[in-house]
């Protein structure tokens, strides 16, 4: 019998029970708000970090991020990056070799972007960074309604308003963000953490990226859940407020959370060897010096992001040199299909990206599209 008689829906089961080859039995969706591709491929900005506008010790800035040569500047900046996702993962947005990622939704702001992550949907409908529970389901409640991944999907931010985005009010998901106190039962170190974040004042919209990595860690070190997002939010926050000194050492405490999160990962046998990190951006920013503080519809560079994964089933690619384009909506089906899944929603959601499991991309057959079924 030839495959073509078989109905697209019935290929992909096929291959989804195919894929229960897969290592991959956990997945970490790790987010860095706003940051921006350019620092990640190239390091340092030479139009920036010269600039005393952005920068209050330009000197001392450059002995701890600057190296004339780029592949030596941006290990600088993401030695976990450059060390070990570059030779055993995969690195996509480098566009001075024309490889792209990009956000679909045309706002370029952080709520459109977050859901886009999460749902696969670039929902077409304005959603600003409100309080507003969002209409559209996401990923992770869809894992934390099959059997298996019940209780066993988690999310932590830094960000307040996740809340709303993931709408946990609709799904009951796990989630701890902004300044949430962790539950103590009678733990020493839940004690502490709440104790910490009862002494910052005053408290804005997004909690210190180094607590949340802490409430992280310990939660999954207790609980090993299966399927976790994980936000940072202080890489946005400083370029806000147009200083390029914390931007660059954000940027560089976020790589280096991700290097231990990798290596406790690693060295826990619940997670050793099949677990996949995802990690990405929401938006990215203005791409000249005068921009790169801003993003929105309208600052060129807003819409340009990057991707990098690492895990047992992801082809040690690395740095992809080759012309491409991949969209943030893939990211929610890329998550489904390296659990041996496919992504149901009611929404339109990006085509998983299938170059991240196989150099023979042609061996796995597109799901069946959503948005070609409601035409
Ligand atoms: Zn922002």
């Amino acid at each position: 019998m030839k495959f073509p008689l078989l109905p697209a829906a019935l290929l992909w089961c096929l291959a989804a029970s195919a894929q229960s080859a897969f290592k991959t039995k956990n997945v970490f969706i790790i987010t860095t708000d706003g940051f921006r591709w350019q620092e990640i491929f190239s390091g340092a900005d030479p139009a920036i970090i010269n600039d005393t506008e952005f920068v209050q010790d330009t000197s001392l800035l450059k002995d701890l991020y600057w190296d004339n040569r780029v592949v030596e500047r941006r290990k600088k900046l993401m030695p976990f990056f450059w060390n070990v996702i570059a030779k055993k993962g995969q690195l996509y947005g480098n566009r001075f070799e024309n490889n792209k990622v990009n956000v679909k939704n045309i706002f370029k702001i952080s709520y459109p972007g977050y859901n886009e992550i999460l749902t696969g949907y670039a929902d077409p409908l304005f959603i600003p960074n409100l309080r507003i529970n969002n209409r559209n389901h996401n990923v992770l409640e869809y894992f934390n309604a099959r059997s298996g991944f019940n209780g066993k999907v988690v999310a932590f931010a830094s960000w307040n308003m996740f809340p709303n985005i993931l709408n946990i009010k609709r799904n009951r998901l796990y989630l701890n963000s902004g300044y949430d106190s962790v539950p103590e039962n009678g733990d020493e170190i839940g004690q502490k953490i709440n104790e910490v974040e009862g002494q910052i004042l005053p408290k804005g919209n997004t909690r210190n990226d180094l607590l949340t990595s802490i409430v992280a860690r310990e939660y999954i070190t207790k609980n090993h859940p299966r399927v976790v997002f994980l936000s940072f939010g202080e890489t946005d926050e400083s370029a806000h407020h147009r200083k390029y000194d914390k931007y660059l050492q954000q940027a560089n405490n976020f790589d280096m959370m991700v290097a231990g999160l990798w290596y406790m990962i690693q060295t826990d046998p619940f997670y050793k060897d099949n677990t996949t990190f995802i990690i990405t951006t929401d938006h990215g920013r203005g791409k000249e010096a005068d921009t790169w503080c801003c993003h929105n519809w309208y600052t060129r560079g807003s819409g340009e992001i990057w991707m990098a994964l690492i895990g047992p089933d992801t082809e040690p690619l690395g740095e992809i040199d080759q012309p491409g384009q991949i969209y943030q909506n893939q990211i929610a089906s890329t998550v489904s299909m390296i659990l041996g899944q496919e992504y149901k929603s009611s929404h339109k959601a990006g085509r998983p990206l299938r170059s991240v499991v196989t150099a023979n991309p042609l061996s796995i057959p597109d799901p069946p599209l959503l948005e070609q079924a409601s035409k």
